[in-house]
């Protein structure tokens, strides 16, 4: 945090920073598993690409930024952990309205791996529960720019706590099922899978997806899906940095796959975590 590495006790912002006081702020979330950066290079794109489309500058390059993500996990010691690059609004020292006179600012962290599912819930499936929030839309906050703007996320999480289920999906303006809190969704139907289009974040869980289902040939498309789709699905996955590609195994107390890890969603969760030793997809951690 501005130049200095500190114990994460230490490493607070100011309470008038536009990040704290409008979201005003944009972030990634890159993991490192068994010592190495998962897809480093794609967190680093969408990172940058959101800090230029919110008009905000970093003090930093790409290569400095790098270097920073990496002496955070370097100095913490841990050998799988959850590392984040943060840019906020900043604030002004004239304490001004307008953003343009705000000195931005960038923080960076590196915690220990944690996930959306818990062991349990990896290895039956998670319970997720339809909320009928909708996610805010594209034209009010650009959703590929990764940001804070979760009172939707949290509403439907406290929905689906009430409805009985672990965790909640929301959905966009039409009605079609959109994201979760941190995650983005698949579902599989006759061998094919498909993930909602519309209002959500590109993850990179979702692309790797993407990814390796056309190294293995199987048909993987973006479009839109209702809440009938899913719950009438084969299997049903989600992916997230925060634990990869996890099974779902209930969705409204509507069993799926007969409440079994279903056998595409096993088979890419297994190639998802074999990738993380290949170098084309992942950069080892440089420890002293
Ligand atoms: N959707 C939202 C709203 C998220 O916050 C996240 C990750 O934090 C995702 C989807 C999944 O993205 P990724 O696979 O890049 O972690």
């Amino acid at each position: 945090m501005d130049g200095q590495y500190l114990r994460m006790s230490e490493a607070k912002i100011s309470v008038l920073d536009w990040g704290l006081l409008h979201s005003d702020a944009t972030y990634d979330t890159v993991h490192v598993w068994n010592r190495r950066f998962f897809r480093l290079d794609l967190h680093l794109d969408r990172f940058l690409a959101g800090v230029e489309r919110l008009r905000m500058k970093l003090p930093y390059d790409r290569e400095q930024i790098a270097l920073i993500l990496n002496n955070c996990v370097a100095l913490s010691g841990l050998e799988s952990a959850y590392v984040e690059m943060i840019c906020t609004r900043g604030s002004s020292p004239t304490f001004s309205r307008d953003p343009r006179n705000a000195e931005n600012r960038f923080i960076a962290f590196a915690v220990a791996f944690g996930s959306v599912a818990n062991k349990e819930q990896l290895q039956r499936g998670l319970h997720v529960a339809i909320s009928d929030t909708v996610r805010i839309p594209p034209r009010s906050i650009d959703p590929t720019i990764k940001n804070y703007h979760w009172l939707d996320l949290v509403k439907g999480l406290f929905d689906a706590y009430d409805m009985g289920a672990e965790t909640a999906l929301i959905l966009d303006s039409n009605g079609n099922i959109a994201e979760g809190p941190g995650f983005n969704v698949f579902i599989v139907k006759r061998g094919s899978l498909k993930t909602p289009r519309f209002g959500v974040l590109p993850g990179v869980t979702r692309r790797t997806v993407f990814d390796i289902c056309a190294e293995i040939g199987l048909s993987a498309a973006a479009v839109h899906i209702s809440p009938a789709d899913l719950k009438d699905a084969d299997e049903v996955f989600i992916t997230s940095t925060a634990g990869g590609i996890m099974p779902v195994t209930r969705v409204d107390g509507t069993q799926i796959a007969h409440g079994r890890v279903g056998a595409v969603t096993q088979r890419l969760k297994d190639l998802y975590w074999q990738k993380h030793d290949d170098p084309a997809w992942s950069t080892a951690v440089v420890y002293p």
